[in-house]
This record gives C-alpha cells, sequence and structure tokens, in this order.
C-alpha cells in the first residue's frame, strides 16, 4: 500500500477509534470530536514514532540491541536480517571465488588480458604485464591498441579473428634481449568481451632454430668427405692407376672416413651426454691413469702433426701423477682431457710449447688447465668457442682432424662433473683453457 493511502486509512481507523476512546474516558469534560481528534493524533504520533523506531533500527542493523522492536516490527526484523545474512554469505561467496580465480589467472605462466566491448583493459595479470611492458593499475580501463602499437594484434582486433593464433614481437624485445610471443584473442560473455592470451616461445624458437643449424651444419660435415670419397672412388673405377697411384687414393679415402667415423663418434658423445643424468658419485678413477692415457695420445698426435718421427711440440707435465682419485664417467672425462689436449697441439705451431698441469687447490678441489704457446684467440670469438660446430678458421681445424665439436663436448662433461670450464686467450699470446673440479668428485684414496 502506498505511504498516503496507508495513512489516510489509518487515520480514519485512528479516528473512530479515538471517539471511542474520548467517549468511554472522558465522557463529560471532552467533547465527542475533540476526542476523536486527540485519539487520532495519538495513534497516528505512536504510528510514527515505531516507523522511525524501525527505520532507525534496520539502519544500524546491530545484531543485538537493547532496544529489539517487538511484534510484527520485530518478524520483519528477522526476516530483513536473515535476508542480509544470506546475501551477505553469498557476496562473500562469490568474492572468494573470484580471488581464487584472479589467484589462479596470476599463478598462470602466460599473459591473461581481459578487454571488455570497446577493447579497454578490464584486468591483466603480472605475466601480461611483463610481456606487454603494461602496469596493472596506471593502464585499466585504457584501450590496449593505444598502448600496444602492435599491427597483427590490431588486425585480429579489428576482424575479432578468434581461431589463429599469431606471433609478434613484445613491445619491449631488442637484438640483445627477443622477447617473441604467440598470442591467441577468445571472445566470452553477452557483451562481446575479449580475452587475450599470451605465451613467450623465444626459446622455443630459439631452440628450433638451432636444430635446423645443427642438421644443415651435420648434413654440411658429411657431404664435404662423402663427395671427396665419391669423387676418388670414381678415379679407381674409371683410371687404369698404377699400384703407386692407388695406394695414394686410398689413402686419401681413409682419411675422408676416418674424419666422418669422428664426426659420428662426436655427435654420439654430445647425445649421450645430452640425454642422460650426470655420471653418478660411485664410481671412483685414479686420476694419474686417465692423464697417462691422455698424455700417450697427445704424443702421438703430436708425432703425427710433425710428420716426422718426433713429436714436434715441447710438452710440459705438471703435477700429473696425482695420488688422487675422481668420481665420474671415464669416458666423458677422458674425452674432456683430451679434446683440451689435442687442440693446443693442432692450433700451436710446431716448436710451441704446451704445458699440462693438475692443481689441487688446498680445499679439496683442483684445476686441469692446458697453456700452449700457440695461435691464441681474439676476445670477439671466447664466448662462442663451446657453440656446436664454431669455429674461428674452419679450414685449420677440418685439415687438423676438427670436427668443430670438441669444446661442446668439453663444456657438456664439465657440467656433468660439476666442473667450470674457463677460458684465457690472447691472440698471438696463446690459450689457457682449464677446468675447475670441485672437492664433492675429488678424493685422496684410504691407504688404511
Ligand atoms: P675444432 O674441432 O674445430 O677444434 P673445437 O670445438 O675443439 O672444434 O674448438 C672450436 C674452435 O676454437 C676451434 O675451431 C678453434 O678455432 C678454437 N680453438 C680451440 N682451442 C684452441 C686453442 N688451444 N688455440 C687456439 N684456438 C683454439
Amino acid at each position: 500500500m502506498l505511504p498516503t493511502l496507508r495513512r489516510s486509512v489509518l487515520l480514519l481507523m485512528y479516528m473512530g477509534g479515538g471517539a471511542l476512546i474520548a467517549g468511554l474516558v472522558f465522557p463529560v469534560a471532552v467533547s465527542m470530536e475533540t476526542g476523536t481528534i486527540l485519539g487520532a493524533l495519538l495513534w497516528l504520533a505512536t504510528d510514527q514514532w515505531r516507523q522511525r523506531q524501525l527505520l532507525d533500527w534496520l539502519r544500524q542493523f546491530a545484531e543485538s540491541s537493547d532496544s529489539e522492536p517487538q511484534g510484527v516490527d520485530k518478524e520483519i526484523v528477522l526476516r530483513v536480517r536473515r535476508l542480509l545474512r544470506q546475501k551477505n554469505r553469498e557476496a562473500n561467496s562469490y568474492k572468494s571465488r573470484l580471488d581464487n580465480l584472479q589467484a589462479m589467472l596470476q599463478a598462470m605462466p602466460n599473459g591473461v588480458i581481459v578487454l571488455d566491448a570497446q577493447e579497454r583493459i578490464e584486468w591483466c595479470n603480472r605475466v601480461a604485464c611483463e610481456h606487454f611492458g603494461l602496469d596493472a593499475r596506471r593502464d585499466m580501463r585504457q584501450r590496449v591498441t593505444h598502448l600496444l602499437r602492435v599491427p597483427a594484434l590490431v588486425r585480429a582486433l579489428a576482424a575479432r579473428d578468434m581461431n589463429n593464433a599469431f606471433v609478434v614481437d613484445g613491445p619491449l624485445s631488442s637484438a640483445s634481449n627477443p622477447l617473441r610471443l604467440e598470442m591467441r584473442l577468445f571472445s566470452f560473455g553477452q557483451a562481446q568481451r575479449v580475452l587475450m592470451l599470451s605465451r613467450d616461445i623465444t626459446t622455443i624458437e630459439q631452440a628450433e632454430a638451432m636444430r635446423r643449424d645443427f642438421v644443415a651444419n651435420v648434413s654440411h660435415e658429411i657431404r664435404t668427405p662423402l663427395t671427396v670419397l665419391s669423387g676418388f672412388v670414381e678415379t679407381l673405377q674409371t683410371l687404369a692407376l698404377t699400384s703407386e697411384e692407388r695406394k695414394y687414393y686410398l689413402a686419401l679415402m681413409a682419411e675422408q672416413s676416418d674424419r666422418m667415423t669422428k664426426l659420428v663418434e662426436d655427435l654420439l658423445t654430445l647425445s649421450r651426454m645430452e640425454g642422460s643424468s650426470p655420471p653418478d658419485m660411485q664410481e671412483w678413477t685414479p686420476l694419474s691413469r686417465l692423464f697417462r692415457m691422455t698424455m700417450e695420445n697427445a704424443r702421438a698426435l703430436s708425432v703425427l702433426l710433425s710428420e716426422t718421427e718426433t713429436p714436434g711440440h715441447q710438452i710440459v707435465e705438471e703435477g700429473l701423477e696425482t695420488s688422487m682419485e675422481i668420481s665420474g664417467s671415464v669416458r666423458e672425462l677422458s674425452s674432456a682431457f683430451s679434446n683440451l689436449v689435442h687442440n693446443a697441439l693442432r692450433y700451436t705451431p710446431q716448436g710451441g710449447r704446451i704445458f699440462v698441469r693438475w692443481q689441487p687447490n688446498g680445499e679439496g678441489g683442483a684445476r686441469f688447465s692446458v697453456e700452449d704457446s700457440g695461435l691464441g684467440i681474439a676476445p670477439e670469438h671466447l664466448p662462442r668457442l663451446t657453440e656446436r660446430f664454431y669455429r674461428i678458421d674452419a679450414d685449420r681445424s677440418r685439415n687438423s682432424g676438427g670436427t668443430g665439436l670438441g669444446l661442446s663436448i668439453v663444456k657438456h662433461a664439465a657440467q656433468r662433473h660439476g666442473a667450470k670450464l674457463l677460458i684465457r686467450s690472447a691472440l698471438g699470446h696463446g690459450s689457457c683453457f682449464s677446468l675447475d673440479f670441485p672437492a664433492e668428485r675429488l678424493r685422496l684414496p684410504n691407504r688404511g
């Protein structure tokens, strides 16, 4: 009922009641009309007072109060209170669900941006801020295309392209710090809102590029000796050669096939190391045995390189007769030691000096180092030397039997044994390659 109507009805009723009361209580002193009016005004005042009390109470909505309403008002109050409690509970439950959802979206490894129908940012997670250089507070309610001037994104939003992923450069991407993002748009809700997802695919693209380079490099490395071999085969098949000439060609063929064998062996060594967990600490080997093997091979290579009966280099050994033992893979460790010594021999002209040292550091660890007086390396090459197939002088490397994988193998073997590879070199002044082994991998044998 409308308040005015209610009041009129009430007034009528009160007047009747008031007249009755006035007639009964004050039959002589007060006239009928005055009593009616007085009674009505009294009821009206009482009703107004109760309404105000109820309103005040509802405004405060006190859980418990000294002046709790009574009667019908009490029921109204109880029902309102119950309703409000229920609504509060619902609101709290929605809020906690919303908080959970936001926390979940924050924890996602992908960037998430929610746009309204006008493409203004409604919400974004931390990863999206990192991907696009956004500020979650400052950039709220801004049109995304004003903030991110990425043509592919502008096109996709304009076309409402919701099916196809597209790849963009992150706005903060640079040559030294590239950032490639795969993006996808989804529309949701009735208000044409858009969910923008971004995923960092920089490392995936880099790995893919490395894989392509690797396949191209391997193919190139194998194709060269193969071409030479097939040329010689043709020569042997078509030309009438003397036995001397045949011997010469067969020796050249053997050289090429050795080169391919060495390449395949190095590739297998690398893939074995990449595909397995680091060697455990159970197997202990005397280092002097490993060094003896390494140095025998080194002297043989030096003789081979000198093309005489004697080694072409002066090889100096220091501390290699150690009694220390090392734990790990004998095959990987001897491959690492040999690669370093062989490189020193291959990149040091005849007559040069090579020091091979084993130096305990006094704290249980020790350093294996190979220092040569050879060609040396310009500083710009140093950071890339351990990349597969990275060579400074490809011809020199190949002619001396190199595959371009030696230092890559050394680096992997070192990492798997907790050792660090250090390279010090100056162009024209020789190089020093060292491996620093941690104390956990070394021990002195128990002579007890
Ligand atoms: P490679 O089979 O070509 O020797 P590595 O991975 O062992 O492959 O070495 C990579 C490159 O590093 C070599 O091609 C060479 O240019 C350079 N290099 C390695 N060791 C030395 C060294 N001791 N002195 C000078 N240059 C070196």
